[in-house]
């Protein structure tokens, strides 16, 4: 049984989304204030948060930023007010999943609480973010700064590779066996044709070469 908690002070905003999330199977806790909602949320017990921002006493942002520096992973969908880019930025910024700005459809809401829920469940963290460039390793989707980019399957798994392991140095042979899975030729260049590749397409200045050793993301 999936487990949501909804941190909403509003009776009449939490019942509707209570309602909605029984009938759609989930089962659900209502946190009504910050402390309370902090509190459920590291006990462990959810698979999803729904986190309004204004709560009393300790709002959403500061129960988002109290649950990331205790490393709790669950996923977050914040409420946010539909006027206020600000709080969607520091939201995601804050380290919320998702957001939703209110007024919205129960339907809406349900689509994004189960993406949200089918990205964790496909092992957690899978979009990789780095400076800028993002991988979706879900959607196998990559992107630089927001913008889309087409990505090859190997490029995407080099991608990975250097993603997973930022500021340090990997060297040829560590990537070559990692993403073409192959023993080292050490004639092989291909290597650093890829990195070329992917320093056309993601930009030049993420991609250091440490001189004798191999490669750095930045
Ligand atoms: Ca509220």
């Amino acid at each position: 049984m999936t487990r949501i908690l909804v941190a909403e002070d509003e009776a009449r905003i939490s019942s509707f989304i209570e309602k909605g999330l029984r009938s759609a199977g989930f089962t659900t806790d209502i946190a009504t204030t910050g402390a309370d909602a902090l509190h459920l949320a590291l006990s462990g017990g959810f698979d999803l948060l729904v986190l309004d921002i204004g709560l009393p006493g300790i709002d959403g942002y500061e129960v988002l930023r109290r649950l990331r520096a205790a490393h709790v992973t669950l996923p977050v969908i914040v409420l946010t007010a539909r006027t206020s880019a600000e709080d969607t930025l520091a939201s995601l910024e804050g380290g919320a999943n998702d957001y939703m700005p209110k007024p919205f459809r129960f339907d809406e809401l349900l689509a994004r609480i189960r993406l949200r829920i089918a990205d964790a469940g496909a092992g957690g963290g899978t979009v990789l973010s780095v400076d800028g460039l993002q991988l979706d390793l879900r959607t196998r989707r990559a992107s630089v700064d927001g913008r889309q980019v087409e990505l090859s399957a190997r490029e995407f798994a080099l991608a990975e590779e250097l993603m997973r392991n930022p500021d340090r140095v990997l060297s040829r042979e560590q990537l070559l066996s990692r993403v073409w899975g192959y023993d080292f030729d050490p004639g092989s260049n291909i290597v650093d044709v890829y990195v070329g590749y992917l320093r056309t397409k993601l930009g030049a200045a993420h991609i250091e070469t440490v001189r004798g050793m191999g490669y750095r993301l930045r």
